[in-house]
C-alpha cells in the first residue's frame, strides 16, 4: 500500500521562519499537465493521498485542478477512493469567504480529512490558532493534539473533523533545513535520524513517497536524497521497485547516511556521530555535494 505525498505548490500566504522548503508568496506550483500525468502514474494501491505544499489553498488554480483530477482519476484505483488529506496552515479560516470557498471545494471533492499544522508555536505567532478557534465556534482549544469540529454553520460545508496537529513545543520536529537553518539552536531538533531506516520494513507494509511540483519522486519528505524518477514520466511503483535495487538507496535504508557515504566512497570518519545524530543535514551536504560532481 502506498501513501503519496503530493507537494502541489511552494506558494504560501505565510513565510514562516521555520519553513524547511522556504515557501512563500510566488512559490512555484505543479502544472496542470504534470498533475494529470502524476495522477495517471499513482500506484493502484494508493490508500492515502496527501495534498501538501506550501499552502495548497493559496495556489487556487492548482488546488482546484488537483481536486478535479482526484475526482476524475482515483476511482480507477483498486482501493476505491483513497483517503484524501489536505495539509494546510489554516490561515484561510481567518476570513469568512475563504473558509466557505475552501470547505466547499473539499466537501465536493470528498476530502476525508483536513490536517492543519496551525497549532504549532510558529503558526500561532501568525494568528492561525485563533482563526481555527473561530472555525470551531470559539470552543477552547486546549490540548497539544486535538480535533475540532467546524461550528454549525461551517459543518454544512464540511462535516469534519479537522485535526490540528503538531503540538506546540519549541523545536518540536523542526529540522534546520531551508529557512529553518536560521532559527536559534534551541528552537530546532538536535538529534534526528534517517527515516529511510525503517522505510522498507514498515510493519504496516506502507510505502511512502513524496512528489515535488516538478513531478520528481523521493522516498522521504525532506527530499534531500537524489530523486528516484519523475512521476510525470513513469508509474511510481516501477521507479520504487527500481530504487530498491539501487546501491545508494539500499545503503541509506540499511545504514543511514553513513552507509550512503561509504557506498559513494566519501565517508568522513571525523563526522561519524553526525551521520547518526544529524542525519538530514549530513544527507543534504552529501547529496548536494554529489549532485555538483560531474560523474557522481
Ligand atoms: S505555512 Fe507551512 S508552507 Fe507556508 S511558509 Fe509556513 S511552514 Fe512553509
Ligand atoms: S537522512 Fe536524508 S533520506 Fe534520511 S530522512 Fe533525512 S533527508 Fe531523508
Amino acid at each position: 500500500m502506498y501513501t503519496v505525498h503530493l507537494k502541489l505548490t511552494y506558494e504560501c500566504d505565510l513565510s514562516c521562519r521555520h519553513c524547511y522548503l522556504e515557501c512563500g508568496p510566488g512559490g512555484r506550483s505543479m502544472s496542470d499537465e504534470t498533475i494529470d500525468k502524476v495522477f495517471r502514474h499513482l500506484p493502484e494501491s494508493t490508500f492515502n493521498l496527501l495534498f501538501s505544499g506550501g499552502e495548497v489553498t493559496s495556489a487556487k488554480k492548482t488546488f482546484t485542478y488537483a481536486l478535479d483530477a482526484y475526482k476524475d482519476h482515483v476511482v480507477r484505483l483498486n482501493t476505491g477512493m483513497p483517503f484524501l488529506t489536505i495539509h494546510t496552515n489554516g490561515y484561510w479560516t481567518q476570513r469568512f469567504w475563504s473558509s466557505l470557498w475552501v470547505l466547499k471545494k473539499l466537501r465536493d471533492a470528498g476530502t476525508a480529512q483536513i490536517y492543519s499544522t496551525g497549532d504549532t508555536c510558529y503558526h500561532h505567532e501568525q494568528g492561525v490558532d485563533p482563526a481555527m478557534q473561530h472555525l470551531s465556534g470559539n470552543r477552547p482549544l486546549s490540548t497539544a493534539y486535538r480535533l475540532i469540529w467546524p461550528n454549525r454553520f461551517f459543518r454544512a460545508m464540511f462535516p469534519g473533523p479537522i485535526f490540528l496537529g503538531g503540538g506546540s513545543g519549541e523545536g518540536q520536529d523542526v529540522l534546520p533545513l531551508g529557512r529553518a537553518r536560521n532559527l536559534p539552536e534551541e528552537e530546532v531538533a538536535d538529534i534526528f535520524g534517517c527515516k529511510l531506516l525503517d522505510w522498507r520494513d514498515d510493519p504496516s507494509g506502507t510505502r511512502r513517497v513524496t512528489v515535488d511540483p516538478d513531478g520528481m519522486v523521493y522516498l522521504c519528505c525532506w527530499m534531500k536524497h537524489p530523486p528516484i524518477g519523475n512521476a510525470a514520466d513513469e508509474p511510481i511503483e516501477d521507479m520504487v521497485e527500481r530504487s530498491l535495487e539501487d546501491d545508494v538507496i539500499k545503503a541509506l535504508m540499511d545504514d543511514g547516511v553513513a552507509g550512503a557515504a561509504k557506498t559513494l566512497g566519501v565517508f568522513d570518519q571525523d563526522k561519524k556521530d553526525e551521520y547518526r545524530d544529524k542525519a538530514c543535514l549530513m544527507c543534504e551536504d552529501l547529496f548536494g555535494g554529489i549532485a555538483g560532481l560531474e560523474n557522481p
